[in-house]
């Protein structure tokens, strides 16, 4: 087992280009300690998502380090990286199996138990036991069984069973009616909570309830701080 970690992250002095001499990030720093959320907004091509690929290490930085709890994550393995801090994606993947192994995809020794908890903790249970074969329906990667939305609280699910002490979310834009617009602001609240969180934000509510916005501008930060402040 890993050592548990508290979950403070820093971006100190970080430069990164995709191309030489395009520089995507020129300089970021950013000092988030443990259990805050981050909303990261800016423009198309701002460096939001270039920022969190480096926190997954995706890519090393040309200059200056991304730590967790003060430690460069180059420093140590990609396995503990990865299982500390958790991704969901805007495209949520779903892949060609059942509902129960979708969200088990987390972490794959849940039981199944976990599973209905995580699923319960998030409101997908309702809308599962709803499914011709309830958590053994089976499901496409393509296919129309799911909504936009029950696909967002699957992957919710999923990150929950994960339990990533950092947890990195590009949020959907896709519109979503009311209702389950208002379950995904609830089953987001309980995946935040005790977790350092980063979200590529396009919901207001969530730029509202963030503890800072971050806005990124061509690869720089121009500004930040609460919903009040700015
Ligand atoms: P969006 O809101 O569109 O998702 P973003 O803020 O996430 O934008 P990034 O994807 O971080 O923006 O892109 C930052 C810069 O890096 C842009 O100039 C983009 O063209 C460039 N870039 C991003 N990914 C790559 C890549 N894989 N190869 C080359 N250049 C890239
Ligand atoms: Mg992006």
């Amino acid at each position: 087992p890993l050592p548990a970690i508290r979950g403070d992250v820093s971006f100190e002095n970080l430069v990164f280009e995709y191309e030489k001499g395009r520089p995507a990030l020129k300089g970021i720093n950013l000092n988030v300690k443990a259990g805050q959320t981050i909303a990261l907004v800016g423009h198309t091509g701002s460096g939001k998502s270039t920022i969190m690929n480096l926190l997954c290490r995706f890519y090393d930085p040309v200059q200056g380090a991304v730590k967790i709890d003060g430690i460069d994550i180059r420093s140590v393995t990609l396995d503990s990286v990865r299982s500390q801090v958790g991704v969901v994606l805007q495209d949520t993947f779903i892949f060609s199996g059942s509902i129960r192994d979708n969200i088990r995809f987390g972490r794959l020794d849940a039981t199944d138990d976990d599973v209905v908890q995580a699923a319960k903790a998030v409101d997908a249970h309702d809308f599962i036991m709803d499914l011709p074969d309830g958590y053994d329906t089976q499901v496409q990667e393509r296919g129309s069984v799911l909504s936009m939305g029950q696909r967002q609280l699957l992957s919710f699910a999923r990150a929950l069973i994960a339990d990533p002490r950092v947890l990195i979310l590009d949020e959907a834009t896709a519109s979503i009616d009311t209702e389950t617009e208002l379950k995904i602001q609830e089953a987001l609240k309980k995946l935040l909570m005790g977790r350092t969180s980063f979200i590529v934000a396009h919901r207001l509510s969530t730029i509202r309830n963030a503890d800072r916005i971050v806005v990124l501008d061509h690869g720089s930060i121009v500004e930040q701080g609460t919903h009040d402040e700015l």
